[in-house]
């Protein structure tokens, strides 16, 4: 990776569709890593610089939510679905990709087609699982390097240790990388409340208050900066839309394209909804299907589906064979063209078969 870097012209930072705070952060810390000014890096260790003439962008396929507008750098991200030509020709004059949060490219949608497209050498940088899909990429030698890791918390976790591993560098992380690494750390773990028991974890965390980050602050900027009509929509999502199966512990939501419009839907409004029900003591399992409307010259309309569970209960195979997606066994997401109406019905069909 350092030698990539050095010699890179054109690196591109590529992370996935409906980007978190973990696909935000990865990608963003690499990014202000590598626009680091020479005269702060620490001259004595080896470093992991790009050649002085290089650019870095990054792109993500679509929009990020607005609580992540802080963030530093995120003004110079690159909105696929927002400027496809611009993307398109950044994409095809690439000679470093470097993924991060993902490791299938059908999971960056039209983006990944065009990273396909181009031969260039690709980093990856993950925690999920993969599937027999990204394993055939890994062992026909897609990728040039792969730093995959499902046990670490998140991406950010994997970007923190590759930053200041020996053979790249050693030096103080400045305060927009480490906040960004934070960022990831904090929300891929719920704030610390899963995925977060392992003492390294907290071991990266003072290093990073070391190197100026405002926890308190990225919190509020994370999680408590939403507009009235996301607060009413959740407790109208709680209080109207959630169905509980008591026989199997299961929970249910489903919000309408039309219910969203009622209540100003901006992408990211029902972030962390899914984990509410699970609050309920008798409660392990919880669904949430979120309705986008038709694209223009498309029949269908996609129901966006998120799994998710507690302990030893996976969802991910539920996720994966019913609805075309898949993630970790506590964590999932998947799809289905059609209605929500249709889309309950499959989920009232297979869950029997799926959960304890
Ligand atoms: P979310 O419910 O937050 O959209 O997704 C939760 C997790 O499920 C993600 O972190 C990701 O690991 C996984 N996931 C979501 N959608 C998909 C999908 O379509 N395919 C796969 N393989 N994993 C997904
Ligand atoms: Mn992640």
């Amino acid at each position: 990776m350092k030698e990539l870097l050095q010699h890179a012209q054109h690196i591109v930072i590529l992370t996935h569709m409906a980007p978190d705070g973990d696909a935000m952060g990865s990608a963003l810390a690499l990014y202000n890593r590598l626009n680091v000014p020479e005269a702060q890096l620490n001259a004595a260790e080896p470093q992991c610089k790009r050649a002085e003439s290089a650019s870095v962008s990054v792109i993500v396929p679509n929009a990020f939510p607005a609580f992540f507008n802080w963030m530093p750098g995120a003004e110079r991200v690159h909105v696929y679905e927002k400027e496809s030509a611009v993307c398109d020709d950044i994409l095809a004059a690439a000679d470093l990709f470097l993924c991060t949060d993902f490791n299938d490219p059908k999971r960056i949608g039209p983006v990944g087609e065009k990273m396909l497209a181009n031969p260039c050498p690709k980093i990856l940088i993950d925690h999920h699982l993969m599937d027999e899909g990204a394993k055939g990429l890994v062992d026909e030698g897609f990728w040039t390097e792969v730093h995959s890791h499902p046990e670490a918390s998140s991406a950010c976790e994997i970007v923190y240790k590759v930053l200041t591993s020996e053979r790249l560098t050693s030096e103080r992380l400045t305060e927009e990388v480490a906040t960004c690494i934070y960022t990831g750390l904090m929300t891929d773990t719920g704030n610390f409340s899963y995925n977060s028991t392992r003492a390294e974890l907290y071991d990266i965390i003072a290093a990073l208050l070391r190197a100026g980050v405002q926890k308190d602050a990225i919190y509020n900027a994370v999680f408590n900066q939403y507009s009235e009509h996301r607060v009413r929509l959740t407790g109208y999502a709680l209080y109207r839309k959630m169905r509980i199966y008591p026989e199997h512990h299961l929970a249910l939501i489903t919000l309408s394209a039309d219910e969203l419009e009622q209540y100003h839907y901006q992408v990211g409004d029902t972030e962390g909804l899914v984990n509410m029900p699970l609050q309920i003591s008798d409660v392990y399992y919880s669904v949430f299907m979120r309705e986008e409307r038709a694209k223009p010259g498309t029949p269908k309309s996609r129901i966006r589906i998120s799994f998710r569970s507690q302990g030893d209960r996976p969802v991910n195979i539920w996720a994966h064979e019913v609805f075309h997606g898949g993630g970790h066994a506590n964590a999932s997401g998947g799809e289905l063209f059609g209605t929500i109406g249709q889309a309950v019905r499959l989920f009232e069909q297979t869950y029997k078969k799926y959960l304890k």
